[in-house]
Protein backbone atom coordinates (compact mmCIF):
# COMPACT_ATOMS: atom_id res chain seq x y z
CA UNK A 1 0.00 0.00 0.00
CA UNK A 2 1.21 3.54 -0.77
CA UNK A 3 2.13 5.44 2.47
CA UNK A 4 0.00 8.34 3.82
CA UNK A 5 2.20 11.01 4.50
CA UNK A 6 1.63 14.66 6.60
CA UNK A 7 3.08 17.83 5.85
CA UNK A 8 2.17 20.91 8.05
CA UNK A 9 3.85 23.53 7.31
CA UNK A 10 3.13 27.11 5.57
CA UNK A 11 2.96 28.19 2.10
CA UNK A 12 4.92 29.21 -0.72
CA UNK A 13 3.31 30.52 -3.84
CA UNK A 14 6.32 30.48 -5.99
CA UNK A 15 6.11 26.58 -5.60
CA UNK A 16 9.88 26.17 -4.50
CA UNK A 17 9.74 25.58 -0.23
CA UNK A 18 7.21 25.10 1.81
CA UNK A 19 4.12 22.36 1.65
CA UNK A 20 4.31 23.39 -2.20
CA UNK A 21 8.25 21.82 -1.98
CA UNK A 22 6.56 18.99 0.09
CA UNK A 23 4.04 18.00 -1.82
CA UNK A 24 6.51 17.68 -4.69
CA UNK A 25 8.87 15.64 -2.81
CA UNK A 26 5.73 13.19 -1.50
CA UNK A 27 4.73 12.59 -4.91
CA UNK A 28 8.52 11.74 -6.39
CA UNK A 29 9.34 9.79 -3.19
CA UNK A 30 6.10 7.51 -4.44
CA UNK A 31 4.07 8.61 -1.45
CA UNK A 32 0.63 10.18 -0.97
CA UNK A 33 0.99 13.46 0.24
CA UNK A 34 -1.12 15.84 2.58
CA UNK A 35 -0.72 19.58 3.89
CA UNK A 36 -2.17 21.07 7.04
CA UNK A 37 -1.00 24.64 6.58
CA UNK A 38 0.21 26.77 9.40
CA UNK A 39 0.91 30.09 7.34
CA UNK A 40 0.77 31.44 3.51
CA UNK A 41 3.49 33.26 2.78
CA UNK A 42 3.74 36.05 0.00
CA UNK A 43 7.05 35.08 -1.43
CA UNK A 44 9.03 34.34 -4.81
CA UNK A 45 12.30 33.61 -5.78
CA UNK A 46 13.94 37.00 -4.39
CA UNK A 47 12.11 36.77 -0.64
CA UNK A 48 9.59 36.73 1.27
CA UNK A 49 7.09 40.08 1.19
CA UNK A 50 4.21 38.98 3.43
CA UNK A 51 3.07 36.68 6.18
CA UNK A 52 -0.51 35.46 6.88
CA UNK A 53 -0.74 33.36 9.82
CA UNK A 54 -3.06 30.57 10.24
CA UNK A 55 -5.62 31.00 13.72
CA UNK A 56 -4.33 27.92 15.63
CA UNK A 57 -7.48 26.25 16.14
CA UNK A 58 -7.99 26.09 12.42
CA UNK A 59 -4.88 24.72 12.03
CA UNK A 60 -5.81 22.21 14.71
CA UNK A 61 -9.03 21.47 12.86
CA UNK A 62 -6.93 20.51 9.63
CA UNK A 63 -5.08 18.32 11.85
CA UNK A 64 -7.93 16.48 13.49
CA UNK A 65 -9.67 16.31 9.81
CA UNK A 66 -6.65 14.18 8.84
CA UNK A 67 -6.18 11.81 11.52
CA UNK A 68 -10.34 11.29 12.18
CA UNK A 69 -10.70 9.77 8.88
CA UNK A 70 -6.63 8.82 7.19
CA UNK A 71 -3.90 6.20 8.46
CA UNK A 72 -1.02 8.31 8.60
CA UNK A 73 2.62 7.15 8.15
CA UNK A 74 4.80 9.97 8.84
CA UNK A 75 4.79 13.48 9.18
CA UNK A 76 7.01 16.63 8.27
CA UNK A 77 6.67 19.70 10.14
CA UNK A 78 8.17 22.74 9.03
CA UNK A 79 7.30 26.62 9.55
CA UNK A 80 5.16 27.06 12.12
CA UNK A 81 4.87 30.82 12.33
CA UNK A 82 4.41 31.53 16.22
CA UNK A 83 4.59 29.89 19.59
CA UNK A 84 0.71 29.18 19.76
CA UNK A 85 0.86 27.31 16.30
CA UNK A 86 3.70 25.60 18.10
CA UNK A 87 1.46 24.50 21.31
CA UNK A 88 -1.51 23.51 18.89
CA UNK A 89 0.62 21.46 16.95
CA UNK A 90 1.86 19.55 20.08
CA UNK A 91 -1.29 18.40 21.11
CA UNK A 92 -2.65 17.17 18.20
CA UNK A 93 0.29 15.08 17.84
CA UNK A 94 0.22 13.94 21.78
CA UNK A 95 -2.62 11.53 20.50
CA UNK A 96 -0.47 9.90 17.75
CA UNK A 97 3.15 8.96 19.28
CA UNK A 98 2.92 5.61 17.19
CA UNK A 99 3.42 8.01 14.14
CA UNK A 100 7.18 9.47 13.08
CA UNK A 101 8.01 13.17 12.81
CA UNK A 102 10.19 14.67 11.39
CA UNK A 103 10.64 18.57 12.08
CA UNK A 104 12.64 20.99 10.06
CA UNK A 105 13.46 24.25 12.74
CA UNK A 106 12.55 26.85 9.90
CA UNK A 107 13.39 30.19 11.60
CA UNK A 108 14.41 32.49 8.66
CA UNK A 109 14.44 32.49 4.76
CA UNK A 110 17.64 32.46 2.75
CA UNK A 111 16.69 36.42 2.22
CA UNK A 112 16.31 37.11 5.62
CA UNK A 113 13.16 37.17 6.26
CA UNK A 114 11.76 35.43 9.63
CA UNK A 115 9.90 32.93 10.03
CA UNK A 116 9.58 32.11 13.18
CA UNK A 117 9.61 34.86 15.58
CA UNK A 118 12.49 34.63 18.08
CA UNK A 119 9.87 34.49 20.72
CA UNK A 120 8.79 31.65 19.43
CA UNK A 121 12.14 29.41 19.65
CA UNK A 122 11.49 28.41 23.03
CA UNK A 123 8.04 27.14 22.34
CA UNK A 124 9.47 24.72 19.41
CA UNK A 125 12.00 23.54 21.35
CA UNK A 126 9.76 23.31 24.60
CA UNK A 127 6.57 21.48 22.75
CA UNK A 128 7.69 19.90 19.62
CA UNK A 129 11.72 18.93 20.13
CA UNK A 130 10.58 16.09 22.46
CA UNK A 131 8.01 14.81 20.25
CA UNK A 132 10.32 14.46 17.15
CA UNK A 133 11.65 11.13 15.55
CA UNK A 134 14.71 13.36 13.35
CA UNK A 135 15.38 17.08 14.16
CA UNK A 136 16.58 18.88 10.76
CA UNK A 137 18.13 21.74 12.02
CA UNK A 138 20.88 23.50 9.55
CA UNK A 139 23.81 25.39 11.25
CA UNK A 140 22.35 28.82 12.04
CA UNK A 141 19.25 26.94 13.43
CA UNK A 142 21.23 24.33 15.55
CA UNK A 143 23.39 27.48 17.05
CA UNK A 144 19.94 29.46 17.48
CA UNK A 145 18.59 26.48 19.54
CA UNK A 146 21.41 26.11 21.72
CA UNK A 147 22.38 29.61 21.87
CA UNK A 148 25.67 29.21 20.81
CA UNK A 149 27.78 30.35 18.01
CA UNK A 150 27.62 28.89 14.83
CA UNK A 151 29.49 25.74 14.14
CA UNK A 152 32.56 26.29 11.33
CA UNK A 153 34.21 22.71 12.04
CA UNK A 154 33.05 18.77 12.11
CA UNK A 155 34.06 18.72 15.74
CA UNK A 156 31.68 21.39 16.92
CA UNK A 157 29.07 20.10 14.94
CA UNK A 158 29.16 16.43 16.57
CA UNK A 159 29.20 18.50 20.33
CA UNK A 160 25.88 20.60 18.86
CA UNK A 161 24.36 17.51 17.44
CA UNK A 162 24.37 15.87 20.50
CA UNK A 163 23.27 18.67 22.58
CA UNK A 164 20.54 19.18 20.29
CA UNK A 165 19.53 15.31 21.19
CA UNK A 166 19.55 15.97 24.63
CA UNK A 167 16.88 18.41 24.25
CA UNK A 168 14.20 15.48 23.36
CA UNK A 169 14.44 14.26 19.86
CA UNK A 170 15.05 11.03 19.24
CA UNK A 171 18.03 11.93 16.40
CA UNK A 172 19.31 14.81 14.67
CA UNK A 173 20.33 15.07 10.93
CA UNK A 174 22.50 18.22 11.43
CA UNK A 175 23.17 19.95 8.11
CA UNK A 176 26.99 20.99 6.86
CA UNK A 177 26.14 23.08 3.90
CA UNK A 178 26.66 26.63 5.73
CA UNK A 179 30.33 25.37 6.39
CA UNK A 180 32.94 26.89 3.95
CA UNK A 181 34.66 24.80 1.40
CA UNK A 182 33.57 22.26 -1.36
CA UNK A 183 32.11 19.55 1.17
CA UNK A 184 28.62 19.29 2.14
CA UNK A 185 28.49 17.09 5.24
CA UNK A 186 25.76 16.66 7.15
CA UNK A 187 25.71 14.51 10.74
CA UNK A 188 23.22 12.05 11.60
CA UNK A 189 23.27 11.46 15.26
CA UNK A 190 21.27 8.62 17.18
CA UNK A 191 21.37 6.79 20.33
CA UNK A 192 23.55 4.58 18.27
CA UNK A 193 26.25 6.74 17.80
CA UNK A 194 26.75 9.55 15.09
CA UNK A 195 26.80 9.00 11.26
CA UNK A 196 28.58 11.32 8.38
CA UNK A 197 26.75 11.51 4.98
CA UNK A 198 29.12 13.34 2.89
CA UNK A 199 28.18 15.57 -0.19
CA UNK A 200 30.37 18.01 -2.61
CA UNK A 201 28.87 21.40 -3.25
CA UNK A 202 26.87 22.39 -5.96
CA UNK A 203 27.73 25.68 -7.74
CA UNK A 204 24.10 27.42 -7.96
CA UNK A 205 21.84 29.75 -6.72
CA UNK A 206 19.47 27.50 -7.15
CA UNK A 207 18.95 26.44 -3.91
CA UNK A 208 15.29 27.66 -2.82
CA UNK A 209 13.47 25.31 -0.41
CA UNK A 210 16.16 22.54 -0.07
CA UNK A 211 15.95 22.25 3.56
CA UNK A 212 11.65 21.45 2.84
CA UNK A 213 12.74 19.13 0.08
CA UNK A 214 15.24 17.09 2.27
CA UNK A 215 13.14 16.63 5.49
CA UNK A 216 9.95 15.75 3.49
CA UNK A 217 12.18 12.93 1.46
CA UNK A 218 12.98 11.93 5.09
CA UNK A 219 9.52 11.85 5.96
CA UNK A 220 8.65 9.99 2.88
CA UNK A 221 11.20 7.41 3.22
CA UNK A 222 10.67 6.68 6.73
CA UNK A 223 7.17 6.32 5.81
CA UNK A 224 8.10 3.49 3.36
CA UNK A 225 9.67 1.62 5.94
CA UNK A 226 13.01 2.65 5.78
CA UNK A 227 15.72 2.95 8.83
CA UNK A 228 16.65 6.80 9.65
CA UNK A 229 20.05 6.09 8.47
CA UNK A 230 18.81 5.03 5.07
CA UNK A 231 15.89 7.27 4.58
CA UNK A 232 18.85 10.14 5.14
CA UNK A 233 21.28 8.77 2.62
CA UNK A 234 18.44 8.53 0.23
CA UNK A 235 17.23 11.95 0.63
CA UNK A 236 20.40 13.72 0.92
CA UNK A 237 20.72 12.17 -3.02
CA UNK A 238 17.81 13.22 -4.08
CA UNK A 239 18.09 16.78 -3.41
CA UNK A 240 21.33 16.45 -4.72
CA UNK A 241 19.87 15.57 -8.09
CA UNK A 242 17.17 17.76 -7.61
CA UNK A 243 19.99 20.70 -7.21
CA UNK A 244 21.86 19.54 -10.21
CA UNK A 245 18.77 19.29 -11.98
CA UNK A 246 17.63 23.08 -11.37
CA UNK A 247 19.49 24.42 -14.53
CA UNK A 248 16.22 23.09 -16.58
CA UNK A 249 14.02 25.47 -14.66
CA UNK A 250 13.75 28.91 -15.62
CA UNK A 251 11.77 30.06 -12.61
CA UNK A 252 12.16 34.12 -10.97
CA UNK A 253 15.64 35.99 -11.11
CA UNK A 254 16.53 35.35 -7.79
CA UNK A 255 17.61 31.82 -5.33
CA UNK A 256 15.83 29.79 -7.80
CA UNK A 257 14.05 26.32 -6.82
CA UNK A 258 15.33 23.05 -7.78
CA UNK A 259 13.90 20.09 -9.95
CA UNK A 260 12.10 17.58 -8.45
N1 LIG B 1 8.94 29.66 2.79
C1 LIG B 1 8.37 28.67 3.46
C2 LIG B 1 6.89 28.62 3.57
C3 LIG B 1 9.17 27.70 4.06
O1 LIG B 1 8.63 26.70 4.76
C4 LIG B 1 10.57 27.75 3.91
C5 LIG B 1 11.33 26.65 4.45
O2 LIG B 1 12.30 26.61 5.02
C6 LIG B 1 11.13 28.82 3.22
C7 LIG B 1 10.28 29.75 2.67
C8 LIG B 1 12.60 29.00 3.13
O3 LIG B 1 13.07 28.72 1.91
P1 LIG B 1 14.59 28.98 1.60
O4 LIG B 1 15.27 29.45 2.85
O5 LIG B 1 15.10 27.65 1.16
O6 LIG B 1 14.62 29.98 0.51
Amino acid sequence: MIANILSIAGSDPSGGAGIQADLKTFSARGTYGMAAMTALTAQNTRGVTGVHEVPSAFVSEQITAIFDDVSVSAIKIGMIANANIAVTIADCLRHHVEVPVVLDPVMVAKGGHRLLPEDAVEALKEHLLPLAALLTPNLPEAAALLDEDVATDRDTMIAQAQALRGLGPQAVLLKGGHLDGEDCPDLLVTAEGHQWLEGKRIETENTHGTGCTLSSAIAAEIGKGLSLSDAATEAKTYVADAIAASDALAVGSGHGPTHH
